[in-house]
């Protein structure tokens, strides 16, 4: 992504440090991301891991060797050397202030780090303030995971923690999902396609559904996702992110704060989620994940009714669902279409189904759309089509989107992180649901989640993909 004009000018950051570089998230995706960077010439800076482990940097550098490898990246001896060559550890606990002195004196003459917190949600507070309580906040950026706080509240709170020692323009609060190549396509074909643009509204669009669904639980991860659930894990960062950039008007112009402000407009048009249109799942074995405490009713399936306010989306339902345990691993986005108003040759009650565009995001990147054609042959009976690019042309070929974003980070360019305002949006949409609630519906693994998620959309057709007659 090219920088927007308003931030070429920004000095480039001269050190990575990785907070959590012992995590779940360094291994999978941050070491990967860093290495990918260095092997085309865009790192090429100092890296610190810290974490609590009592480690050394040969034994970050062995942890990151084996982290690359796993995640079946291919090898490139002299990037890696450049890279293990750049890297040191400290170890320590973010609680105490000498973690922090240790850091500094292993960030030299730094003029602007960039720290990843790659941490629990809990500590983003305690290791900005442990960050400002040495002076390394001077020209600094730090790039914030997410869940962004717990609620509205807390997000207010963590907001003004961070703005004691940081510019809003040096908080890059990421969600990669907005740096998926399918995401970020959709910016391109909406409004590089003088046929679509008039098709995205009321006027056409009957209803939109968007699943993020993955075949596995929750696997290691146990202890945190009880503490987080479906809800705060992915559906009131990424799935709304996801609505955001679906449904914005097109943003005046290629700059940052233009794509935000039109982002932000859409999450401020949304109602409040209401409760009566909210249903909870968990799917069965999850109580036996170790770290998952006894008895526990989080959710590890959501899905929910959301209302746009807006010329262009007022009464047009949005259904939005999550879940681990899952038929597939899929992420996707479906509009569909009204009936034409006298469809000729197409039987009452008939299942046909209506035009429709589908999104898909994860595992592929593409667009497929949906039309009817006349069965070929002496009837007119139609049969529904779809349009897609052909298998070798779906493939997401676009960087990791770690490594984009970490890279946009570094060149201080805010475009594809959430803004203080659309975070906020985002808890208050979600604020009813987060307390008001019925007890999780148990589900079968590897369904599409539980009875209750079907009604939700019955009479619009069901979700997208699902067997006839409800969930499997
Ligand atoms: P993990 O629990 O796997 O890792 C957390 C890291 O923080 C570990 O390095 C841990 O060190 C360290 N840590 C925790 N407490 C302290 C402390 N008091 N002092 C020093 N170090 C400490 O979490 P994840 O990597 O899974 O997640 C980190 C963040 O990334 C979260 O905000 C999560 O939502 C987000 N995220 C994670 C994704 C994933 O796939 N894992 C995907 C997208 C976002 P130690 O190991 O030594 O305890």
């Amino acid at each position: 992504m090219p920088s927007s004009p308003s931030t070429a000018d920004r000095p480039r950051s001269d050190l990575l440090v990785m907070f959590g570089a012992s995590g779940d998230l360094a291994k999978k995706k941050l070491f990967p991301a860093v290495y990918r960077l260095e092997k085309r010439g865009l790192l090429g800076i100092p890296v610190i891991g810290v974490a609590l482990d009592d480690w050394t940097t040969a034994d970050l550098v062995e942890h990151a060797r084996a982290a690359i490898v796993e995640e079946g990246e291919e090898w490139d001896q002299a990037a890696f050397d450049r890279l293990a060559a750049n890297m040191t550890y400290v170890s320590g606990n973010y609680a105490e202030p000498a973690t922090f002195e240790k850091l500094k004196a292993a960030a030299g003459a730094t003029q602007h780090p960039v720290f990843h917190f790659a941490i629990p949600p809990s500590m983003f507070a305690t290791v900005a303030e442990g960050i400002a309580g040495v002076g390394l906040d001077q020209g600094a950026r730090l790039i914030i995971e997410k869940p962004f706080g717990r609620d509205h509240d807390s997000a207010v709170e963590l907001n003004a923690t961070l703005h004691e020692h940081f510019a809003e323009s040096a908080i890059f609060r990421i969600d990669h999902f907005v740096g998926k190549e399918a995401l970020r396509s959709l910016l391109v074909s909406r409004f590089a396609n003088a046929i679509t643009e008039p098709l995205w509204n009321r006027n056409l669009v009957s209803s939109v559904k968007i699943t993020m669904a993955e075949s596995f639980g929750v696997e290691d991860r146990g202890a945190f996702y009880d503490s987080v659930g479906a809800m705060r894990d992915v559906m009131q960062n990424h799935l709304l992110q996801m609505v955001a950039l679906l449904a914005m008007e097109q943003p005046v112009n290629e700059s940052a704060k233009a794509l935000r402000d039109e982002k932000g407009k859409v999450l401020e048009a949304c109602r409040v989620v209401d409760p009566e249109h909210y249903v909870r799942g968990q799917y069965d074995g999850y109580l036996a994940v170790p770290g998952v405490k006894a008895g526990s009713d989080t959710e590890t399936y959501g899905a929910f009714l959301l209302h746009i306010d807006s010329p262009r989306w007022s009464g047009v339902p949005f259904f939005l669902r999550a879940g681990k345990a899952m038929a597939q691993t899929v992420t996707e986005m479906t509009i569909e279409f009204k009936r034409p108003p006298r469809p000729l040759w197409i039987p009452e009650h008939s299942h046909l189904p209506h035009n429709s565009m589908r999104i898909e995001v994860k595992p592929d990147s593409f667009d497929a759309m949906t039309l009817l054609r006349k069965t070929p042959g002496e009837g007119m009976m139609p049969e529904a089509i779809t349009v897609a690019p052909p298998p070798d042309m779906r493939a997401d070929g676009g960087p990791e989107p770690y490594e984009l974003l970490i890279e946009e980070a570094m060149k201080g360019d805010p475009t594809l992180f959430a803004r203080e305002d659309t975070v906020l949006e985002s808890w208050r949409i979600v604020e009813r649901i987060l307390t008001e609630y019925s007890p999780v519906e148990p589900y079968a693994q590897g369904s599409w989640g539980p009875a209750g998620a079907s009604a939700l959309t019955r009479r619009t057709g069901g979700w997208p993909e699902e067997p006839p007659g409800g969930p499997v």
